[in-house]
């Protein structure tokens, strides 16, 4: 075999790899430019969404270690559990949030409430959270805390004593009540769309989610989330637009 020939054999197996990426992108900005994509939120079948980052990018104020546990396994048995409640009902096929907003308040369907509203808390979780995030918002949501609370400090105690107080498992959420901020927490599964309001970002203070990192130090993870974690931009994007 001569160095021609290897040349060879080695550009067009190059030429034939660009090219599957050729198609593939094209593939993928198609499905984008369709605006049908089965991805979004609202017609995604129920399934484990992929974290919007690595498992380690959150570190130090969330190790890999619980993120593994976290997502793969809590926020995982919550899609399984849901999937067996709901299957050969007519829940079965519908988007999350309705599944999660028909169930709401009805005793007998609670335990596919519990189960499909930790569902989506837990989607939400993970995007209200980013490498690099944290501090204190610019722009709109800077206005709006001020106008909701007086002031970014004000909000920053605000939420990490709705954090703080809310008793055994739940969650600390900023939402939008009205066109007005607010902070508010929920137990258990309960989450903030079921009552009306428009949630922005969300603190989950169960257990699992600090207690490999932080054990009982409740207010250290609270502290680390709102100062080094929460995700502005996401929240800017659950605002309904004027
Ligand atoms: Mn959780």
């Amino acid at each position: 075999m001569s160095i021609q020939t290897v040349h060879g054999e080695m550009s067009r197996r190059s030429f034939l790899a660009s090219a599957a990426a050729g198609v593939a992108l094209l593939g993928a900005g198609m499905a984008g430019l369709g605006g049908c994509s089965s991805k979004t939120a609202n017609t995604a079948t129920l399934a484990l969404p992929e974290l919007p980052y690595k498992d380690n990018a959150l570190e130090p104020y969330i190790s890999r270690k619980t993120i593994g546990f976290h997502h793969g396994k809590h926020h995982r048995a919550y899609v399984d559990k849901t999937l067996e409640l709901i299957q050969g009902e007519s829940l079965a096929g519908m988007p999350l949030k309705d599944i999660v907003q028909k169930t709401s308040g009805f005793p007998d369907m609670a335990a596919i409430f519990n189960n499909a509203a930790q569902v989506w808390n837990h989607d939400f979780y993970w995007k209200s959270l980013t490498p690099g995030g944290g501090g204190k918002p610019a722009g709109d949501l800077a206005r709006r805390l001020d106008a909701g609370f007086g002031s970014y400090e004000n909000f920053h105690k605000e939420l990490t004593n709705a954090a703080m107080s809310q008793f055994g498992n739940g969650w600390a959420w900023l939402v939008l009540e009205g066109d007005r901020l607010k902070v508010v927490k929920t137990s258990n599964a309960d989450t903030p769309f079921v009552h009306g309001q428009t949630p922005l970002l969300t603190i989950d203070v169960w257990e699992h989610a600090y207690y490999l990192d932080y054990q009982n130090r409740r207010a250290d993870y609270v502290k680390s989330v709102i100062d080094h974690l929460l995700n502005w931009k996401f929240a800017e994007s659950n605002l309904p637009t004027a």
